[in-house]
């Protein structure tokens, strides 16, 4: 959590050092794909390896369950998702380097917690806090996918400009895609009910709500006929 609200005190003073703001400042540039795909596999591996050595905690079927949506998340973060970008902008060192330590840490934090940690009383799966949390973890991966879909395909093949997105989410937020995921890990820590998949939630919002209001305040600049009724990530709110 105290990563999180760090991070977001820094992010008001410089833009988060990839994609639109990436910079040779921080280090050489690697490129999209491959630094996308290496920084996130931790978050993939390192709950995957604690779920294989896991006991009775880790066997228990809520806490499968609740594996399983993080693990899904990351099938397509890391393994998906990068096979997708279209002419990325290449990340910076820096950049990688403390995504990558945030998916070790976080990978760790979630894995350990769910395979060790976490125990649910019997009938969790029909609990309504369960029930409501993983609509909200699905229906924020669905927004999450959709919104980076609209966003990849605004490009024309070897087109590297931006364009105002339009459709779905975005008709409501200029962070559609980050709206997706603090919906996502916050259904997530609704459904798992821990401490340390709160702390994810707050520190997604944290992160990806610096990150919208950046992207924000930059479209407001560049595009004159921006949408002026856009709110910048929380639907009809922010
Ligand atoms: P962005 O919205 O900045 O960019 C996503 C992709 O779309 C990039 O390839 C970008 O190209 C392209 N793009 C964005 N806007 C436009 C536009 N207006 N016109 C044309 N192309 C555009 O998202 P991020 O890269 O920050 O994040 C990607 C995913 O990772 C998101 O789903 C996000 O939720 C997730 N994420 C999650 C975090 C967490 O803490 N859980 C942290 C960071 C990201 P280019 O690279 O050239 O800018």
């Amino acid at each position: 959590m105290a990563v999180g609200a760090g991070s977001a005190l820094l992010l008001c003073f410089i833009p988060m050092p990839y994609g639109r703001y990436s910079s040779r400042r921080f280090g050489w540039l690697l490129p999209a794909r491959p630094a996308w795909a290496l920084q996130e596999l931790p978050s993939l591996l390192v709950p995957l390896g604690l779920a294989a050595c896991g006991g009775a905690v880790a066997a228990a079927r809520p806490n499968r369950v609740l594996l399983g949506c993080f693990l899904l998340h990351y099938v397509h973060r890391a393994l998906i998702f990068p096979l997708l970008i279209r002419e990325g902008k290449p990340t910076p060192f820096f950049t990688f380097v403390l995504a990558l330590l945030f998916c070790v840490f976080n990978g760790y934090l979630q894995g350990r917690s769910l395979t060790t940690y976490a125990t649910y009383p019997p009938g969790w799966l029909g609990d309504s806090r369960f029930i409501t949390g993983f609509l909200g973890w699905l229906i924020g991966m669905a927004i999450n996918i959709h919104s980076d879909h609209i966003l990849r395909n605004l490009r024309k093949p070897g087109e590297t400009g931006y364009k105002i997105p339009r459709g779905g989410m975005f008709e409501y937020v200029s962070g559609a895609n980050f709206f997706g995921e603090i919906l996502e890990w916050f259904g997530f820590a609704l459904a798992c009910c821990t401490i340390e998949s709160l702390a994810f939630a707050l520190c997604t919002l944290f992160i990806l709500g610096s990150r919208a209001r950046q992207h924000h305040k930059w479209y407001l600049e560049k595009f004159e006929d921006y949408p002026k009724d856009r709110k910048i990530v929380i639907p009809f709110l922010y």
